[in-house]
This record gives structure tokens, sequence and C-alpha cells, in this order.
């Protein structure tokens, strides 16, 4: 039975991760932030670990002798990434290094290869200079998620070139039901269910203009999946090649909540503005797609109505 190690296994991605990896007969274990074991999928081992404690995480890696890594732990908000920009690169930046260099390790040791999958970002190309963006587009963030970000992608090149079997997959925004509402998605599809409902009166948001790449985060997951099996390791653009405007989304998602004249519903509130924030996110996934056979299965508009409709049932 192969064995895998997620960290930041409570999450949306390593929620459905740690269920797809279950479903295909892996053992799984999950990296969780002391306190949050409660919350991990069933069947998967759950070992606390912050992040931060280097020599903890790389003494796990050693106990459980995986063969094969997913690191998507960390800062996962670009926004609150201002609030703590050094907390982000000890958490989201730090971490890939010991990961990658205790599986390097762990290698040596037995003799058998570790594989290692690292969750990188869109936010990673910052005001990308060409649109859509790919693999060989510069890398140049402009937010303290994205330079830890960086640093993760670029150690991962680092060990490939070394000899380990380390990928990079840079996500476009994915969203789903799990989604927590510090995301745009969800706090718009759950503030339009709950004025629909008369729950609320109003919904606060920062830049109706920004342009995403919005997928359907299980689709994500298989891509990382994917790059992990695949022969040789590489970096992967993972989106789905189709963006939309935040306006967009809002309209959706109200129209999905059968209300058509969104306006009178939204404020926009400076608090919400970021000090940089790309303004548009386009995946050119050509490579995933020819390499690792890898295509996203939902549209915008399903996405939209999926978490909509989640979040009027709940
Ligand atoms: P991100 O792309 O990983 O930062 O995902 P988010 O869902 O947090 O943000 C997506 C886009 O929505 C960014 O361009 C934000 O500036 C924009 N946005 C506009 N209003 C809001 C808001 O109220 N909350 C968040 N999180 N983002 C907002």
């Amino acid at each position: 039975m192969p064995g895998a190690l997620i960290t930041g296994v409570t999450g949306q991605d390593g929620t459905y991760l740690s269920r797809r990896l279950l479903e295909l007969g892996y053992e799984v274990h999950g990296l969780v932030r002391p306190g949050d074991a409660a919350d991990v999928t069933s069947g998967v081992s759950a070992h606390p670990c912050d992040l931060r404690d280097s020599a903890e995480l790389r003494r796990l890696v050693f106990e459980l002798e995986p063969q094969e890594i997913y690191n998507l732990g960390g800062q996962t908000s670009v926004a609150s990434s201002w609030d703590d920009p050094l907390a982000t690169l000890e958490t989201s930046g730090t971490p890939v290094g010991v990961l990658l260099e205790a599986a390097w390790e762990l290698q040596e040791k037995r003799g058998e290869p570790v594989r290692v999958v690292q969750a990188s970002s869109a936010e990673i190309f910052g005001h990308a200079t060409e649109t859509p963006q790919n693999e060989q587009t510069p890398i140049a963030p402009i937010s303290p998620y994205g330079v830890a970000k960086a640093l993760g992608h670029f150690l991962v090149g680092t060990y490939r070139q070394r000899g380990l079997h380390a990928s990079s997959v840079i996500l476009y925004n994915h969203e789903s039901p799990l989604r927590p509402p510090s995301f745009v998605t969800r706090k718009i599809t759950r503030g339009a269910a709950r004025i629909a409902q008369g729950l609320d009166s109003s919904l606060a948001l920062g830049n109706l203009d920004a342009q995403r790449d919005w997928g359907w985060a299980p689709d994500y997951v298989e891509a990382m999946r994917l790059a992990a099996g695949h022969d040789t390791a590489d970096d992967y653009v993972i989106g789905t090649g189709v963006s939309h405007s935040v306006r967009d989304f809002v309209e959706a998602a109200f129209r999905a909540s059968g209300i058509d004249d969104w306006e009178r519903y939204v404020d926009i509130d400076p608090e919400f503005v970021r000090p940089a924030d790309p303004a548009v996110q386009l995946a050119d996934s050509s490579k995933a797609r020819d390499v690792l056979g890898w295509a996203p299965t939902v549209t915008f508009d399903e996405l939209v109505k999926r978490m909509v409709e989640a979040d009027l049932s709940a």
C-alpha cells in the first residue's frame, strides 16, 4: 500500500486529496495544526505539527517514510498574508525547503524514490507580463503570499535538478463548497444565499474588476496526483483557461440565488481592497493537458451553481 503524507490535510484541497488517495488504497498521513485534528477525513492518520517547527516536520518525514509528499499547508490567503508577512514566509515558504531536504535524505537512506508535489500558485506571477500565463512566464510576485510561494517553487526546481521527483503545480484559483468565506467566491455565494433567504441585507466587497481563472477544486487535486504519478517530475500551470471578473461571479451567484438586481445589495468597502492585486489571471494549461492528460471538468456557471446550492441548503 503506497503511503502519502499531506500537509494542510484539513483544508479544502487536503480534504479532497485525502478522500481521493484513500479511494485509491493509499495509507494517508496528514499534518494538522495542533488543535485541528477533529476535522480530519476519516481514515487519515492525523499528526499534529506546526509547520514552523522544522525539527518536528523533519522527524515526521523520517518516522512515516512516505512514498509521496503533498505540501498543501501554510497561509492560504493572499489578503491575510499582508497582516503577517513573516508568518507567511515561515509557514508557506521555509517548510518547502525542510520537506524537500527531508525527502531527499529519506530517498538516499532507503534507496527508493520519494515524490514531492508542491501546491504553488498563480500569485507567483504577480502582475503577469503575459496573458495567459504558462510555465515560462516570469516569476515576479507582488504579495508576501506570492513571495513565499515563489520561494517554494524555486526550491522544488533546485531539488528536481538534484535528482528528487519534485513537481510544482502552479494552481489558479480553485473553489468548492469547502472554500472558507475568507475567499471571495464563498463570501459571495454565502452572502447571496443569505440575502435571498432574508438573513442579510447587504454584502461588502473590494475590487470587482479583478479577473480570476476559477476552477473546481477536486480537478486541481487530480492534477497533483497525476503530477506525482508521472514518470518525470516537472512544473505545471493548472487552470481552466477561462477567466471572469469578480463582478461576473457576483452576478452569476445572485442570479443562481434568484436575485437579478445584485447592485442593490453589494457595497464596496476599501477594507477589502488590497495593497497590490493582480488584475488578470489566466492559465495556459497546455502542458498539463498534453503531458498529464489533465483537463478541468466543471465550467464557471456550474461551479457557481454548485456553491450557491450548497449555501442555500446550509
Ligand atoms: P486569491 O486570488 O487567492 O487572493 O483569492 P480571493 O478569493 O481571496 O480573491 C480573489 C480576487 O477577489 C482578488 O482579486 C481580490 O482582490 C478580489 N476581491 C474583491 N472583493 C473581495 C473580498 O471581499 N474578499 C476577498 N477575499 N477578495 C476580494
